[in-house]
């Protein structure tokens, strides 16, 4: 028996669960797929970015996510060495998202990624889809013989003969960096520098007098993170090596450790460091403070490294990829302990986006499927979902690898922080050394509010487009920083009704809230 649906979403991580909750608000018939039997159990992302937070509040699952406690980062703290052997010291600080930003929910949220999933899952069965694990896809064939449902699709069960025949109007690939659609399709990844470092990661409940790390006692763990005080993200940079400090919800912390680099005399990029090396590394790294682990519960180890897919697309019509298919800030071959397949290959970036980038790949295919199928709009709108997402994740893999080159060999001293956050904050004209300008860079990216598409037919420009033809859109308003293409201006507005300030966001409900399906 053959099943017709809308779509097939292969992989039930950030992208095709995001991508499923949106269409199944919308009506649309979704079968998900994942060929593990349950969510992420540890580790993996961590980071819900500003602009992701208020992506996920307008879709109305923030709620639902700040019940798991996560951590907030607003601030990050930078340790450095001191002279004469005397370990490290704290240098400067800086806010995580500067407030010339304005955002909405100008901190991090930390919470791992099985978390975010299950979240995704609860939402997806309230409106009647559950994601059939575990399942794989056996094979595809854009056959064109039902012209409604041109796409054949054979799914199997993993480790069993059960086979689902299924045609669909949609093919999807959410299967993360070793995506068997994109590879059938022969999409090729193009891969940027070779790997030039390696990390260890490494997430537990540790005890510590570290001053930047704050363990919690048993009794205050049902405390939100916010009321418990301070949860600060810091750069260490020392004498023997790189960490970054990571806090999680649970009480746990992560540890990010640089484990080898390629000006190494014994330079390995497939370096395989055990968990305890990188235990005593870090120790090594937070003298004079102590460090030690009362429960580790994730470790990995992994190479950084950068590559795109050249198409997301088969033919811009019925078969898309997105997420880690299509963008990977580095590759995990190996972790040494706990709750790890070997056979996952991940993304991994030092600037916290891969799955950030996933949520917003796919809204953006979403509501271009829905403006197709619900007759809105032609089908040649969808290929502007390649043409938009793929610019950004460019443009975030040119930044994740100066990010990762950035943490990887030097960390940033305290005068140049200082010296960055004087200059942002003036928002003046002045020349800026390397450093200050990937800064001023990462805070609009790692905020997720610096993506901005180009002119398109959905985004006009004073350029792009015929003046004749828009006499509405002239030129852009003098002192205005609204541009077309970009998220409107996170800010706060005066509300005339009232005169009750409200953010901007706030004031608009995104088209996907449950409010409003
Ligand atoms: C240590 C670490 C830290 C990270 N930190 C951050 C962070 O702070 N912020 C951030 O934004 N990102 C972070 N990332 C990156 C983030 O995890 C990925 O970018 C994100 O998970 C990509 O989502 P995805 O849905 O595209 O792919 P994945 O999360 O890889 O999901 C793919 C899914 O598809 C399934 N699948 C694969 N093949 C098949 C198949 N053939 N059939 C059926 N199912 C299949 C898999 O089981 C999996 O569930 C981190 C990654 C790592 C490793």
């Amino acid at each position: 028996m053959v099943t017709n649906v809308d779509i097939v979403i292969v992989g039930a991580g950030p992208v095709g669960l995001v991508l499923a909750v949106c269409l199944a608000r919308w009506g649309y018939s979704v079968k998900i797929i994942d060929n593990r039997s349950e969510p992420t159990p540890t580790g993996r992302a961590d980071g819900i970015q500003p602009r992701s937070l208020e992506f996920l509040r307008n879709m109305g699952v923030k709620g639902d996510l700040f019940a798991f406690k996560p951590a907030r980062v607003y601030e990050v703290a930078f340790w450095d060495p001191q002279a004469a052997g005397k370990g490290i010291g704290r240098t400067g600080t800086w806010a995580s998202c500067p407030k010339f930003i304005d955002a909405r929910y100008p901190f991090t949220a930390l919470l791992h990624q099985g978390l975010i999933e299950r979240t995704f899952i609860k939402d997806l069965e309230k409106n009647g889809t559950t994601v059939q694990r575990p399942w794989s896809i056996a094979d595809f064939e854009k056959d064109g013989k039902d012209p409604q449902y041109p796409v054949s699709i054979r799914l199997e069960k993993v480790e069993s003969d059960e086979v689902e025949h299924v045609r669909a109007k949609y093919l999807f690939s959410g299967e993360g960096a070793r995506s068997s659609i994109r590879q059938k399709l022969g999409i090729q990844m193009q891969h940027k520098d070779p790997i030039a470092h390696v990390w260890g990661v490494m997430d537990g409940v540790v005890r510590t007098d570290f001053p930047d790390i704050k363990v919690r006692d048993q009794d205050s763990l049902n405390e939100s993170a916010t009321d418990f005080g301070f949860q600060m993200k810091c750069t260490i940079h020392s004498d023997h090596g790189s960490i970054m400090v990571i806090p999680r919800e649970a009480n746990m912390v992560r540890l990010y450790i640089q484990v080898a680099s390629s000006t190494d005399k014994d330079w390995n990029p497939r370096k395989i460091v055990s968990q305890e090396e990188v235990q005593a590394t870090a120790k090594k790294i937070l003298a004079p403070y102590y460090i030690e682990w009362d429960r580790i519960e994730w470790y990995s180890c992994y190479p950084i490294g950068q590559g795109i897919a050249e198409r997301y697309s088969l033919d811009h019509e019925n078969i898309f990829l997105g997420g880690d298919a299509c963008h990977t800030h580095s590759v995990s071959y190996k972790s040494s302990t706990i709750d790890f397949s070997s056979t996952d290959t991940f993304s991994q970036p030092k600037a916290g986006q891969g799955m950030n980038t996933a949520f917003l790949d796919a809204q953006n295919l979403a509501w271009k499927i829905h403006h197709v199928e619900a007759g809105f709009a032609s089908k040649s709108i969808l290929r502007t979902y390649e043409s938009e997402r793929k610019r950004i994740a460019e443009n975030l893999l040119d930044f994740d690898a100066r990010y990762a080159k950035l943490f990887s060999t030097r960390l940033p001293a305290a005068e140049e922080v200082a010296g960055a956050a004087k200059v942002t904050a003036e928002r003046n004209d002045e020349p800026e050394n390397e450093f200050v300008k990937t800064f001023k860079e990462s805070c609009e990216f790692t905020s997720g509010y610096g993506v901005a598409y180009q002119p398109n037919i959905f985004n006009w420009s004073p350029e792009g487009h015929s003046a004749s033809k828009n006499q509405v859109f002239l030129r852009y308003p003098e002192q205005t920083a609204l541009r077309t293409g970009r998220v409107l201006i996170p800010s706060t507005v005066t509300r005339v009704t009232d005169a009750n300030p409200t953010h901007l966001g706030k004031s608009y409900s995104a088209s996907l809230a449950r409010t409003n399906c």
